[in-house]
């Protein structure tokens, strides 16, 4: 049976991983409002991932004899300023679950739940991989500037990211469902 402090905050980290998901299909329809469809793709790639990630920690507490608590979202963000300042975004709300994680091993330590390790393991390294992704499309826009070309070569390379197979975001993986 897993320790009630840790169940409490893997219950919550479900949350936080919906709630990145719901920002991130946020983005994708603000994306879409400028016309910038490559972006908005990646975004989509990434609402698919983040319900991955909630789905590992929902799995983990079942297989460990408890039941799941799920919590209300948090109205988030429909508009930004510019490209950049939802990337920037994206950027913030990576390195506060990482936070979230790095609190997660910490109570995991000092409860000694030694069973949720291998799973946090895997997020530290993800989030390694989501903090990287998210800030050097950052850095990319910071160097283009108001090169509107080049922000169009961006978008298409990242229109190019693969969806998770089956995805209900792929537009093309739903239509014959
Ligand atoms: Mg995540």
């Amino acid at each position: 049976m897993i320790n009630e402090r840790m169940l409490t905050a893997i219950n919550e980290q479900i949350k936080n991983e919906l709630e990145s998901s719901y920002l991130y299909l946020s983005m994708t329809a603000y994306f879409h409002s400028e016309s910038l469809d490559g972006m908005a793709h990646w975004m989509r790639c990434q609402t698919n991932e983040e319900i991955v990630h909630a789905m590992k920690f929902y799995n983990f507490i079942i297989d460990r004899g408890a039941q799941v608590k799920l919590l209300n979202l948090s109205q988030l963000k429909t508009n930004w300023a510019s490209p950049i300042e939802a990337w920037k975004d994206a950027y913030k709300h990576e390195q506060q679950i990482t936070g979230n994680i790095n609190d997660l091993i910490t109570i995991a330590r000092e409860e000694k739940e030694y069973a949720s390790e291998p799973l946090l393991a895997w997020f530290v390294e993800e989030q390694i991989e989501e903090e990287a992704n998210v800030s050097k499309v950052v850095e990319q826009l910071e160097i283009l500037e108001n090169d509107k070309p080049g922000l169009l070569m961006l978008d298409r390379e990242l229109g190019g990211r693969a969806f998770l197979q089956g995805s209900p975001f792929d537009p093309l993986s739903i239509k014959n469902a």
